[in-house]
């Protein structure tokens, strides 16, 4: 699972680095945006270069809306709780 996220980033920085493509940036701001959104804030307003990035890159995207799913489904839980 890590190598495969590894992997993804790796092709994805190989591929688009000309294009401005910035990975690794992006992933580091993941979960708090993935909170975020769960919360119902806009991701473009808050990072809009993250959101932008997310928008062009469909590994991070994916990677991304895994991780919305996550905190969604946690969120849930604590609130049938
Ligand atoms: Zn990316």
């Amino acid at each position: 699972m890590a190598l495969d996220r590894f992997r993804k980033l790796a092709d994805c920085l190989s591929e688009k680095h000309d294009s401005g493509c910035d990975c690794e940036a992006a992933y580091k701001q993941f979960e708090c945006l993935a909170e975020q959104a769960v919360a119902g804030v806009d991701i473009h307003d808050i990072l809009p270069r993250v959101a932008m990035h997310l928008d062009q890159c469909s590994d991070c995207r994916e990677e991304y809306e895994a991780l919305v799913a996550i905190v969604r489904a946690e969120r849930e839980h604590h609130i049938n709780e």
